[in-house]
């Protein structure tokens, strides 16, 4: 007999020896210790009895255990109830939902706002509901992107890395084709996850001008950071610009959940036609109240502040040491080059309390490995030191400095 199962075993003996196994924490120990879950600051979390500082969250705001935010879950909960039990469109609907999509189109000065259950589904939803001709996305945008232009089955046109010329030529060579009947989606990560780059939104919005197409932005490492709680379509004043403006509500805003912003039609039509809204159970009313707080609390609260004062030290320290930082973000990858180095130079933080992941193949291309830090607002000078001091020793135990 023919075998044609998957040999499972081996490719995992593959991976292992190129140093690409990934292991998930026992969950015994997940449970216990809470280790991811916890905030970036302070002394949790606690790992194997020996207190360590992560500086590898997308927690940017240190919001994911304040006591403001705390509270309106509770009420929530015990208000409105844990569960949305049914889709917005059935009998999911709460205030709290309407209140958080209030707040989220105010602070992206448009029209309307329509919470998902997350980012993921936000982006493959709204996709694949607008039914694109042509898609235009940026070589390094993020998976939910990727996965909402298979599901809309367009064409899609992959340019390069935040490369304006790049762009141009795709949108040139699909109008020398012709097309004039058909409809173009530009779609961009705002900050990139993995380079800490930003977009080059506005020449993206002058392009998209110049030939007639729609601009879709994703805002999910963003949300929360720039002007008045805004992202970096806020930060340049692009509102009116950009057609369709995403986030999600799990990492500045301490939370769980996506959004779409938009003008009314855009909303309505989504609201129709995106089928991970329409068949999706709601958002649960705690998720949707937690990140009303953190949204009010990253408008009001002086959290931004403490962010970017984080970010700056950070890589100034980092960067006078002679390390590589690439992009302009919160979002601070040390380059490293191969992946061994990367293991090693995370296994020396690791060691001195500091837990920042390496980031490798396939994740980033061949060569470019990194560690990806991402100071919080929660963390205290002392954990910035920390941290330094940490890389600064490792780095030349791995005879990188
Ligand atoms: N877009 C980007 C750029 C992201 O980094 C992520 C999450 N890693 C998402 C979308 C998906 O968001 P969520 O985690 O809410 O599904």
């Amino acid at each position: 007999m023919e075998d044609r199962g998957f040999d499972l075993e081996s490719r995992l003996e593959s991976l292992q020896s190129q140093d690409l196994k990934r292991t998930l924490s026992p969950v015994d120990r997940v449970a216990e210790r809470g280790y991811f879950a916890a905030p970036s600051g302070g002394e949790l979390p606690v790992l194997e009895g020996s207190e360590a500082l992560v500086f590898a969250s997308n927690n940017y705001l240190g919001l994911t255990a304040d006591e403001r935010i705390e509270e309106a879950v509770t009420q929530a909960a015990a208000t409105v109830g844990t569960g949305a039990g049914a889709s917005r469109l059935v009998t999911g609907d709460t205030l709290v939902h309407r209140d958080l999509e209030r707040q989220l189109a105010e602070t992206k000065d448009t029209e309307r706002a329509l919470v998902f259950s997350s980012g993921y589904a936000a982006n493959v939803g709204t996709i694949a509901a607008l039914e694109p001709d042509v898609i235009f996305s940026d070589e390094h945008n993020h998976a939910s992107i990727i996965d909402g232009c298979r599901l809309a089955a367009a064409d899609t046109v992959v340019y390069d890395h935040c490369d304006l010329a790049s762009l141009r030529i795709a949108l040139e060579e699909q109008a020398t084709r012709g097309g004039e009947d058909e409809s173009w989606l530009i779609v961009t990560d705002s900050i990139f996850s993995m380079d800490g780059t930003v977009a080059p939104l506005t020449g993206i919005a002058d392009l998209a001008d110049e030939y007639g197409a729609w601009v879709m932005v994703d805002e999910a490492h963003a949300t929360g950071l720039y002007a008045d709680g805004g992202g970096v379509v806020q930060a340049e004043g692009l509102a009116d610009r950009i057609d369709v403006q995403l986030g999600t509500l799990s990492k500045a805003l301490a939370s769980q959940g996506g959004y779409i912003a938009g003008n009314e039609a855009l909303i309505e039509y989504l609201v129709n036609e995106a089928r991970s809204f329409v068949f999706s159970t709601g958002l649960t009313p705690p998720a949707a109240a937690a990140a009303s707080e953190a949204l009010h609390v990253a408008r009001h609260d002086d959290v931004r502040e403490r962010l970017w004062d984080n970010v700056a030290h950070l890589r100034d320290g980092l960067e006078a040491m002679g390390f590589a930082i690439t992009g302009d973000s919160q979002i601070l990858p040390v380059r490293v080059g191969n992946r061994q180095d990367a293991l090693m130079l995370a296994d020396g933080l690791r060691e001195r309390n500091v837990v920042a992941p390496a980031i490798r193949p396939p994740t980033v291309p061949e060569g470019t490995s990194r560690i990806r830090v991402t100071p919080t607002a929660a963390h205290s000078r002392d954990d910035i030191v920390t941290c330094l001091e940490a890389f600064q020793a490792a780095g030349e135990e791995v005879g990188l400095l």
